[in-house]
C-alpha cells in the first residue's frame, strides 16, 4: 500500500507538520537574566545556598529576585550572622557550621557546639550544617551517626530547628576520586550513616542536600522518604539534579509528585567574589525551567561531569506541587513565615 500522503497534491491546503527539529538544533538560551513567565506567582525560598562576603552575597541575591526569590537559607560559619543580618534583614535565614576545633576532645566539642546551637538559634538560625560526604568522613574521622554528635543532635531538636546534610557525591566521583576502598565506603554503603540518626532521632528534622546525594536512584530516595517521616530532600546542586533527573522525566515526575510534601527547593549556590550575575542567574533559570516547563532545551551550564551535552527537560509540575516545593515546605520544615 503507498504511503497515505505519497499522491498528495502540492498545492494541498494543509500545510504538513514541519519535521521535528533534530536535538542538536537545539541552543541554550542567551538570556539566563529574564524569568520565563512564571506557572504560578508565589515567592520562593531558596533552601540551600551559601553566603559570604557582602558584595557577591548582594549579586546572588538580587539574581534570585529577578526569580521571585524572597528568602534564602544561607550557609554561614557563626561568627558572620550579625554583619549579614545587619546588611541583608531577615531575607537571610541562617544555617550554620559546627566547630569541629576540639574533636578530639568529645566533652569539650559537644559542650562549645550545644553552646553554638543556642547562640545561633537564639540569633535567628533554623539550621546547622553537616559536610559529611566521603573526603570529609575519611579525613576527620566523623560520620553523621557518630556519638559525639548525639548531645548536638539533642540541642537542635531542643531547639526547634533543623539539620542539612550533604551525604554522598554523584556516582562518577566515586568512580572517578573516591576509588580508593582504604580510604572510601562505596556510596550504598555511607547511607548507613544518615539512616541511623534519622532512626535514632525521630524528632529532628534532617533535609538531604542534592536530592539526598542519590538523583541516580529515585527508587533509592523513594524507600528514603518512606521509611523515614523526618527526612526531606531538597532540589540543590542545578547540574547533577539536571543531569540526572532530565534522561527520565517521566520517572523524575511521579517522584516530584509522589513527594511534593518534602521535597525543598535550592540552589546551592555559592556567593563568590569572582562570579557574576549571569553564573547566579542561571542556576534559578535552570531550575524554573526544570519544574515548571514543557519540552527541553541545551543547558546553559557547561558540565565536565556529563559525557556529552546536557538537556533540560522540563516536568511539567502542577501549581500546588510548584507551590509546596518553592516555598511551604520551607516554611514548614525551617520554622519560618514568609
Ligand atoms: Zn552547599
Amino acid at each position: 500500500m503507498a504511503h497515505p500522503a505519497a499522491g498528495a497534491p502540492k498545492t494541498a491546503m494543509k500545510m504538513p507538520k514541519p519535521p521535528e527539529r533534530p536535538r542538536e538544533q537545539l541552543l541554550p538560551t542567551d538570556d539566563v537574566l529574564h524569568s520565563l513567565p512564571r506557572k504560578i506567582n508565589v515567592p520562593l525560598i531558596d533552601a540551600h545556598c551559601h553566603a559570604s562576603f557582602i558584595r557577591p552575597t548582594s549579586l546572588m541575591l538580587k539574581a534570585g529576585s529577578l526569580f521571585g526569590v524572597a528568602r534564602w537559607v544561607a550557609i554561614v560559619r557563626a561568627p558572620h550572622i550579625d554583619q549579614l543580618r545587619r546588611h541583608f534583614g531577615d531575607r537571610l535565614i541562617f544555617n550554620v557550621w559546627l566547630d569541629y576545633t576540639h574533636a578530639e576532645d568529645p566533652r569539650r566539642f559537644a559542650r562549645e557546639n550545644i553552646a553554638l546551637v543556642k547562640s545561633v538559634a537564639g540569633k535567628g538560625a533554623r539550621c546547622i550544617k553537616f559536610w559529611y560526604k566521603p573526603e570529609f568522613n575519611h579525613r576527620s574521622g566523623f560520620y553523621f551517626d557518630d556519638w559525639r554528635l548525639d548531645d548536638v543532635f539533642r540541642a537542635i531538636n531542643d531547639q526547634d530547628i533543623s539539620c542539612l546534610v550533604h551525604i554522598a557525591d554523584p556516582d562518577v566521583w566515586y568512580k572517578r576520586v573516591y576509588n580508593d576502598p582504604e580510604k572510601f565506603e562505596p556510596k550504598w554503603a555511607t547511607y548507613r550513616q544518615l539512616t541511623n540518626t534519622l532512626g535514632r532521632f525521630p524528632g529532628l528534622r534532617i533535609v538531604v542536600a542534592h536530592m539526598g546525594g542519590d538523583p541516580e536512584r529515585l527508587d533509592h530516595l523513594d524507600r528514603l522518604l518512606s521509611t523515614y517521616p523526618n527526612c526531606y530532600l531538597d532540589t540543590s546542586a542545578t547540574k547533577w539534579v539536571v543531569r540526572e533527573l532530565s534522561p527520565k522525566p517521566a520517572e523524575a515526575r511521579e517522584f516530584f509528585l509522589k513527594w511534593s510534601h518534602r521535597l525543598l527547593f535550592g540552589t546551592d549556590l555559592v556567593a563568590r567574589k569572582t562570579e557574576g550575575l549571569d553564573h547566579y542567574a542561571s542556576r534559578y533559570w535552570v531550575h524554573q525551567f526544570l519544574y515548571e516547563q514543557t519540552g527541553e532545551i541545551v543547558s546553559p551550564i557547561p558540565d565536565s561531569d556529563a559525557p556529552g551535552q546536557v538537556y533540560v527537560r522540563g516536568l511539567d509540575l502542577p501549581p500546588n506541587v510548584l507551590e509546596r516545593i518553592y516555598y511551604k515546605n520551607s516554611e514548614k520544615f525551617f520554622r519560618v513565615k514568609l
